[in-house]
């Protein structure tokens, strides 16, 4: 007979690890599938500042680490394993892994969301010559170079400011003239004296030999084209949930975020979505793990509900 899990939970960032946290503590037997390591999005942001409790910030891998040590101090265990496919419509749930198949009366998702792409001709050959989708993790490699940021919300703005202390110049290339980003990051961003906005501009093409070399722009109100020579580009437009093990199965929105409200339930009983992969307003990790903490409360009340 296979054990059955009373949760298992897909994903180790900080939804994840708050709901296998919540959920251990309360009695569970939990089962955490994390195909890396912890954190997610999370532990590639080397300095967060608006997680409360850190009055000098903290390390996005330190504070998944210690998620992680949190939860599994009360029984939750960790599989790193890579999902294949889920079944999710019968009362036991059916996980297949690179590790093996894994059977729960509960699914928690929080597989987060991952970096958007351009969609440019090259930008797969490029990614690591070039081609960056993370200012905290590669910002170093373009020490005293030239930079470019494509985007205009909040990770844009947190990557140019983040940049413009590592790099000679930074250019922010954005397709509307305003940026989305919160007015924290604009009066620091228009004094950097190294940081320049290209606005209502678009990048239509990655100029590479074996590495990057320049962008070619597009004024999208002129139409006029050039060509910016850089030695690298942060690609910062927003994120996509990764979400293509669910299509078919769970309601998705337009976007293939997870519907899921408040209360993080699913279309589906027993199948809960917590974090950046679910339908909300602000993808945080305090929302993130504000979500992990509510779907132990009603998967609680699911098992009670099934019991009877
Ligand atoms: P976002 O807020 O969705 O912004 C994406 C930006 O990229 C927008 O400016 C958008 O332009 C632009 N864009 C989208 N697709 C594009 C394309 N194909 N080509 C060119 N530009 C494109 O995403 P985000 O900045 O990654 O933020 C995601 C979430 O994380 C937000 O909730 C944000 O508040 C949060 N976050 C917060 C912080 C912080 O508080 N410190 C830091 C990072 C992220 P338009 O403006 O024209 O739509």
């Amino acid at each position: 007979m296979e054990h059955i899990y009373d949760v298992i939970i897909i994903g180790g960032g900080p939804g994840g690890y708050t709901a296998a946290l919540y959920s251990a503590r309360a009695g569970l037997d939990v089962l955490l599938l994390e195909k890396l390591s912890a954190g997610g999005q999370m532990a590639l942001t080397s300095q967060i500042d608006n997680y409360p409790g850190f009055e000098e910030g903290v390390d996005g891998y330190e504070l998944a680490e210690k998620m992680q040590a949190g939860a599994e101090r009360f029984g939750a265990k960790t599989e790193l394993a890579e999902v294949y496919a889920l079944h999710l419509t019968e009362a036991v749930k059916k996980v297949e892994t690179s590790e093996g198949d894994f059977y729960g009366r509960t699914v928690v998702i929080s597989t987060g969301a991952s970096p958007r792409e351009l969609g440019l001709e090259q930008e797969a050959r490029l990614v690591g010559r070039g081609v960056n989708y993370c200012a905290a993790c590669d910002g170093m490699f373009y020490k005293g170079k030239t930079v470019a940021v494509v985007g205009g919300g909040n990770t844009a703005a947190a990557d140019a400011m983040l940049l413009s202390r590592i790099c000679e110049k930074v250019y922010v290339i954005h397709r509307r003239n305003e940026l989305r980003a919160t007015k924290i990051y604009h009066d620091p961003l228009m004094q950097a004296e190294n940081v320049e906005f290209i606005w209502d501009s678009v990048v239509t093409d990655l100029i590479a030999a074996d590495s990057l070399q320049g962008l070619r722009l597009k004024q999208v109100k002129t139409e006029e084209e050039r060509e910016l020579p850089v030695d690298g580009v942060f690609v910062s437009i927003g994120r996509k949930p990764v979400t293509e093990l669910l299509a078919g199965q769970i309601e998705l929105d337009g976007a293939g975020y997870i519907i899921a409200d408040e209360s993080t339930r699913t279309n589906l009983p027993g199948v809960f979505a917590v974090g950046d992969v679910r339908t909300k307003a602000l993808r945080q990790v305090v929302t993130a793990v504000a979500d992990g903490a509510v779907a132990s409360h009603y998967i609680d009340e699911y098992l009670a509900e099934q019991k009877q």
